[in-house]
């Protein structure tokens, strides 16, 4: 059995496999005729690191980003969250000007590979990943009727792909066990959907939770890592994925404190109480309400 999945295109089209040698014909360039008539009906999923570049370029923080510029939708039929690039009510990216994109530097992964997709694919019983490759040829693209012919691993070089394709990998396989794991064990819990957004999207809110004093009870890391993350995104963003490998699938590369499940157990049953001192309490309040209207 294979299992594989595609970011970021999804296409109706069954294309031809192409590898990183295969020749392509295409050119995109501010003079031709289709100019921006991509990004005028964007559908841009986008990477844990698509949001620290874009967040950065705009001096956003990764919440405020989210708010202002993502939709949320479901990656998979277990819920999955994934987000894509707000569009207006036509369908038109945000950061689209007459000019081009407002973002060219920081734009997301989807739209360097355009119109290039990707598919990673992992066979049963083998660790490594595959990826292949597949054009994308759309009526309103004229990029693919100018004349000029390079290879897939070209065109890559010249979009500066190198550096999304190592961020996102590790989080695309996150993805694909997550998937792997999905309809025998049902859906994951509300909780566990939560915090693979945070950790994947939302790495300000990722750190706050990281320099808690609950997390810094839990697991036994140096101040000097809390010092790293305190200031910078690339390694938390990493620590983010062993964390949820950590959570998800039981590995265990972090560091836990001896007694950080008696803690945890016992901080629990003070959360149980008190809620249970709540419960009493209101059923109370009910009771006095029902004898003060006899
Ligand atoms: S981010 Fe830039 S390149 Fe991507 S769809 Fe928007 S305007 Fe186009
Ligand atoms: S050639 Fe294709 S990728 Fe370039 S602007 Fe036109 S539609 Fe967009």
């Amino acid at each position: 059995m294979k299992e594989e999945f595609e970011v970021p295109f999804r296409s109706d089209m069954v294309p031809a496999k192409l590898e990183l040698g295969s020749r392509i014909q295409f050119r995109c360039h501010k003079g031709i005729s289709c100019f921006n008539a991509c990004c005028k009906q964007a559908d841009i999923t986008l990477t844990p690191y698509d949001v620290l570049r874009l967040k950065e370029h705009l001096g956003m923080s990764s919440t405020d980003f989210l708010k202002a510029h993502t939709v949320p939708f479901q990656m998979d039929q277990d819920g999955l969250p994934g987000i894509k690039l707000r569009t207006d009510e036509d369908g038109a990216c945000l950061f689209v000007t007459e000019e081009g994109c407002s973002v060219y530097k920081d734009r997301p992964t989807a739209c360097r590979y355009y119109p290039v997709g990707h598919m990673a694919m992992r066979r049963a019983g083998v660790s490594e990943d595959e990826t292949h490759y597949f054009l994308v040829t759309e009526a309103h693209c004229k990029g693919h009727e100018e004349e000029r012919e390079l290879t897939i691993q070209e065109y890559l070089g010249e979009q500066e792909i190198a550096a999304y394709a190592n961020h996102n990998r590790e989080w695309l396989q996150i993805m694909l066990k997550k998937r792997s794991a999905g309809p025998s064990v049902g859906r994951p819990p509300e909780s566990s959907l939560q915090f693979f957004f945070m950790c994947s999207y939302d790495i300000d809110r990722f750190r706050r939770f990281v320099l808690s004093d609950n997390f810094r009870n839990t697991y036994d890391l140096e101040d000097a890592v809390y010092k790293t993350f305190e200031n910078e995104d690339l390694p938390l963003l990493q620590f983010g994925y062993k964390l949820m490998r950590q959570v998800f699938f039981g590995e265990r590369s972090i560091p836990e404190k001896d007694d950080a499940w008696s803690k945890r157990v016992e901080e629990r049953q003070e959360v149980w109480e008190a809620r249970r001192q709540i419960e009493i309490a209101r059923k109370q309040q009910e009771e006095d309400e029902r004898y003060k209207k006899v």
